[in-house]
């Protein structure tokens, strides 16, 4: 570590810096008496999450990546010349918050704390100064907070697993009937999509509560996959309902496909939370076919069309 005094060419950049806008020169001679020059080279180390800090520190020149984390994959900001960094923990008296480190070879004036605040009483313009850079702090953690939301948000929808049932999600589901459709309709093949739902599922949630309910829709999942060839297409479409998309495979042949899951279904034993067994779990079941050329819309309403006619013929059954 540098700690020389600052020379004349330092104090004329030290005055361009934010903290020092406005602030006449000579009000501040005596207390830069006190401050130092602390020099830095490329990865070295200002400061530290969670250690105590004394000191705010003014960038001459050179550039210090902040992150926030150990594994410093991105810099939260980089901060260059004329900015400074330090100031929110000798304003709160807190612990460092960020990790600092220099992204190119840096020249700081370090300044105790002390002098910051003699500086803001004989400046006004230096209070300012400190609130602005406060305020532009703030600013960038508000954008910090923002940028992670969007992001948790759009790993939530375009993630491509449901969290709950262990199959693929509704957004996955959406682009691979599309691209199958496609696919089927180019090869001349045709394309069965099996819609099912769980029958009377509420009285589940009702009776043994809504986190058994949460283990059936995980644990009906899994007796689908158990009961398939490896490599189903399934998704959980939403609430107690499952999709499959069965490419290159006609009505007839899906419909005993879907029956075939329905029985291996009903004849599971599916645990709750408490490792009871829940009784009565059976499945209704709809079955479309796409000849090539129907759209997806199409293909779905018929499917939702013959799951209806499952439900109203008394549950537990496949129709087409
Ligand atoms: P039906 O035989 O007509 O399908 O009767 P149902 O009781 O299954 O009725 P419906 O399919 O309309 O209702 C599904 C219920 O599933 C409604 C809701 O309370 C419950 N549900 C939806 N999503 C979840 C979930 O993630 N967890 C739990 N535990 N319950 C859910
Ligand atoms: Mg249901």
């Amino acid at each position: 570590m540098t700690l020389e005094r600052l020379n004349e060419n330092d104090f004329a950049m030290l005055l361009g810096s934010t903290l020092f806008r406005y602030v006449a020169a000579e009000s501040i001679e005596g207390i830069m008496q006190g401050c130092r020059i602390r020099e830095l080279a490329v990865g070295e180390t200002l400061l530290e999450t969670d250690q105590e800090n004394d000191r705010l520190y003014v960038i001459l020149s050179g550039s210090l990546h902040v992150y926030l984390n150990r594994e410093r994959s991105e810099p939260v900001t980089t901060l260059g010349a004329g900015e400074t960094v330090g100031e929110m923990s000798i304003l709160d008296g807190g612990r460092v918050s960020a990790i600092v480190v220099a992204a190119e070879p840096c020249r700081l004036v370090a300044m105790k704390e002390e002098l910051l605040w003699s500086m803001v009483q004989v400046s006004h313009s230096a209070a300012c100064n400190l609130l602005t850079i406060l305020t532009r702090r703030l600013r960038n953690a508000n954008q910090i907070i923002e940028d992670q939301i969007a992001q948790f948000n759009s790993y939530r929808e375009y993630g491509s697993i449901d969290s709950l049932s262990g199959l693929h999600n509704r957004h996955w589901f959406d682009q691979m009937l599309g691209r199958l459709l496609h696919r089927c309709h180019l090869a001349g093949k045709p394309l069965s999509l099996v819609m099912i739902d769980m029958d009377n599922f509420k009285e589940i949630n009702d009776s043994f509560g809504h986190l058994a309910g949460d283990r059936a829709i995980h644990g009906i999942a899994q007796a689908i996959v158990g009961n398939s060839r490896p490599g189903l297409l399934a998704a959980r479409y939403g609430g107690d309902e499952f999709v499959i998309i069965l490419p290159e495979i006609e009505l007839s042949r899906a419909t005993a496909i879907a029956d075939r899951l329905r029985q291996g279904v009903m004849n599971a034993t599916i645990l709750d939370h408490h490792d009871n067994a829940l009784p009565g779990l059976t499945l209704s079941v709809g079955v479309a076919e796409a000849p090539p050329g129907t759209g997806r819309d199409q293909l779905l309403a018929a499917a939702d069309a013959a799951l209806f006619r499952a439900k109203n013929g008394g549950r537990n059954r496949v129709c087409c």
